[in-house]
């Protein structure tokens, strides 16, 4: 008889972690399966969070400004195909979506959609990803509401002004009954402008949900 009996699901997890270690979102080292980032770049986090308006006064929070190590880290979560960061960025995410929205309660996580096409050549929309892990942290039911269902150009191409145009009738409410009269907590990766989240939430809103509350991993400074 062994004298160490090593469940089976631990030993898999073990290995696994052997083969691909868990990495610091931020910096790339390697961390215990357990962390949610390195000792050197959690002395980094900012001790307050990000508020900012979307567009139509919906208040959005983030932990991070889109700069430095976290621009960074969320770069290679997009763009790298390192999936995984969602599960470590949520708990930041969650930390701060708590302190800021002590006094809400939500009935619905849910994300900015991407369109269909986009998803294919990525891989996977990284607002979903996020949502879904806080909605696994928050104990809060995750859905898709929305769908994009018209392409435009990417965001980040068009100037802070035609933002607002520019997302303008890409959106549509996926099932009214779903979100009717329901508190919402809509999740993207980066607020910029507002103009995507404050899009999405006005949809919501005709759809006829009860409030809703928008969270982003970055929030970026326009001056
Ligand atoms: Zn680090």
């Amino acid at each position: 008889m062994p004298t160490q009996y090593i469940n089976g699901n631990k030993l898999k997890t073990h290995i696994k972690n052997l083969i691909f270690p868990v990495r610091c979102p931020y910096c790339g080292n390697v961390i215990l399966s357990d962390e949610y980032a390195c000792k050197n770049c959690i002395g980094q986090f900012p001790k307050s969070y990000y508020k900012k308006y979307a567009a139509g006064g919906y208040q959005c929070v983030s932990p991070f400004p889109y700069s430095g190590i976290f621009s960074r880290g969320v770069k290679n979560f997009k763009f790298n195909r390192n999936k995984n960061y969602a599960k470590q960025f949520a708990v930041v995410m969650c930390q701060c979506i708590s302190k800021n929205y002590y006094d809400c309660s939500f009935d619905i996580v849910t994300c900015v959609p991407m369109h269909k096409k986009m998803i294919r050549k990525r891989g996977y929309n990284q607002a979903e990803l996020l949502a879904r892990e806080c909605s696994k942290i928050l104990g809060v039911p995750y859905y898709d509401t929305l769908e994009k269902f018209k392409m435009n150009k990417p965001q980040h191409s068009v100037s802070a002004k035609e933002r607002e145009t520019n997302v303008k009738g890409v959106f549509r409410a996926i099932d009214k009954n779903c979100v009717a009269d329901k508190n919402i907590l809509i999740i993207d990766d980066i607020i910029t402008t507002g103009s995507t989240l404050g899009e999405c939430a006005k949809i919501l809103t005709k759809s006829g949900c009860k409030t809703i509350c928008c969270a982003a991993l970055c929030s970026v400074e326009i001056d």
